[in-house]
């Protein structure tokens, strides 16, 4: 298998999964034009996916449904994987490390952003977090998203509560005021987040942390989905380095 196209100058053979979509399109674009990485496969629902055109690599953007059989099925045939799809559960993430053990070679990343800018927020909230009374996420997304609250916010609220805990503090203490209907709101790891859907936007994010007398804000912007293809690609480089599950881009990227 030839996936270390910077060490050997091999090319790296990448099928798309999703590659209909938004994003899986997008993806396809970046490898065609990307050193070293040859677009092979293109598929999407309905699409046997067979031996994935011989890939070496596959990203996978489709649907949450989807996403996890999509995944087994590529590890199952000895193939990395480079995942985008949000909606892992905890249940379905040890299902894959359990599938992971047969396949010790195997290496499998999930993001829920390949943004650097979100990974970057990701890791400053989480370094912030301990310092402050109040933390809240605000993520504001296209209204065709189909999932809510975001992956990234599901992640950021993960981060923030662990560093949390560790520093000794609870929950975020309740607001009064916070989302009186309850609607598109909720608590994500003790972490209130809140979800906006409108028109015009692609991905965006605001983590806000308070205490008396200060606020920070920490915020990312991503106003097309070019911004997510230097980590797709920079992944899809790297994968077969790290075998096994990884959760979060930042383990590549030394973030
Ligand atoms: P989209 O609806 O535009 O594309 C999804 C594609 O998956 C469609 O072409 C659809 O036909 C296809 N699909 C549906 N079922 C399938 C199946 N069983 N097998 C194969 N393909 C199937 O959605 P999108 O905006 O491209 O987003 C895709 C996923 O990526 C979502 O979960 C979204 O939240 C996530 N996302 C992640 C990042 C990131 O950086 N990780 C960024 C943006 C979006």
């Amino acid at each position: 298998m030839s996936t270390d196209a910077g060490a050997t100058g091999a090319t790296t053979r990448v099928s798309v999964i999703g590659a209909s979509g938004r994003m899986g399109s997008e993806v396809c674009r970046a490898v065609e034009a990307a050193d070293g990485l040859e677009l092979v496969g293109r598929f999407d629902v309905d699409d046997d996916l067979g031996d994935l055109a011989g890939a070496d690599v596959v990203v996978e953007f489709s649907v949450p449904d989807a996403s996890a059989t999509n995944v087994a099925h590529c590890v199952d045939r000895g193939v990395h994987v480079v995942v985008g799809t949000t909606g892992w559960s905890d249940e379905k993430l040890t299902d894959l490390r359990t599938r992971l053990e047969d396949h010790p070679e195997v290496g499998v990343l999930i993001a829920p952003n390949f943004a650097i800018g979100a990974v970057l927020m990701m890791a400053f909230a989480a370094k912030a977090a301990e310092f402050y009374e109040s933390a809240e996420v605000i993520e504001l997304h296209h209204p065709d998203k189909v999932d809510a609250p975001s992956g990234t916010a599901a992640r950021t609220a993960d981060l923030i509560g662990a560093a949390r805990e560790q520093a000794g503090l609870g929950p975020v203490p309740d607001a009064t005021t916070h989302d009186p209907d309850g609607a598109r709101g909720g608590r994500t790891h003790g972490i209130p987040v809140h979800s906006v859907r409108l028109r015009g936007l692609v991905a965006h994010q605001e983590v806000l942390f308070g205490q008396t007398g200060e606020m920070l804000t920490i915020r990312h912007d991503s106003f097309d989905r070019v911004s997510f293809m230097p980590g797709v690609v920079a992944a899809v480089r790297k994968v077969s380095e790290h075998p096994g599950l990884t959760v979060g881009l930042e383990h590549y990227l030394g973030i």
